[in-house]
């Protein structure tokens, strides 16, 4: 593929995203035609109608109103296809914006739940979009797998089965809250010679939480989660 010469990052300072959520970041021309691909309804058919219920373009009210909207973009992802598309697109918009290095991260659960889509077949579309980007674009481009308590214990344990399946091509993972308030767990995870550990214990996170976005210190004092290095090898 040719690139364009303003995808090249050119400047002598570093840009960098060191939180772009993949499955929240899909171009507008994209959703519209694999709404009509997948036969999925969005509010409007014109781009520029359809930008204010796809994208924040101000502040808004509360997380429920973001979360409606990165909802309703993923909604499209009728495939995995879809999900490769876009996975490879993020890498494209990456380069065009100059950066140097991103770091994308991702929910298998969140884009299969649509279209109940399997979720390792998720996660394989999605490394071998951001495989196909790393080819054709400048830019550097690392991967996190999110687990979503959002879904369940036994969703998250499944998304964790699914990335672990693509472990060479995951940077970091990211577990993301609430839990529930009664909840009590402890799970621990290795990957890529770290120990990550969390613990909730009866958390009542005051922030609320979807797979659209992360938290990396709990704000109750009896939750925490950390990342060390093991002690010794898992
Ligand atoms: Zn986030």
């Amino acid at each position: 593929m040719t690139i364009a010469d303003d995808a090249v990052p050119s400047s002598a300072i570093p840009r960098i995203d060191l939180h772009r959520h993949l499955d929240g970041n899909l171009r507008l021309e994209t959703c519209l035609e694999l709404a009509h691909k997948h036969g999925v309804s969005l509010p409007k058919e014109d781009l520029a109608a359809l930008k204010p219920h796809l994208q924040m373009l101000e502040p808004g009210p509360d997380l429920p109103a973001f979360l409606e909207k990165v909802e309703r973009m993923a909604s499209v992802l009728g495939d995995v296809d879809a999900c490769r598309r876009v996975a490879y697109e993020n890498v494209q918009d990456a380069a065009r914006e100059r950066l140097h290095y991103v770091e994308l991260r991702f929910s298998p659960a969140f884009m299969a739940s649509a279209h109940g889509l399997p979720l390792e077949t998720v996660v394989e579309a999605v490394v071998d979009g951001v495989v196909a980007g790393r080819e054709d674009f400048p830019v550097q481009v690392q991967l996190i797998g999110i687990l979503s308590r959002t879904f369940g214990p036994d969703s998250a344990k499944k998304e964790l089965e699914s990335l672990l399946s693509h472990k060479k091509a995951i940077a970091a993972l990211d577990l993301i809250f609430p839990a529930s308030p009664s909840r009590s767990s402890s799970e621990t995870f290795s990957m890529r010679g770290k120990l990550c550990s969390w613990r909730a214990a009866r958390a009542a996170t005051t922030s609320a939480h979807s797979p659209m976005g992360s938290i990396r210190r709990a704000s109750s004092p009896t939750s925490s989660w950390s990342c060390s290095r093991p002690s010794r090898s898992l």
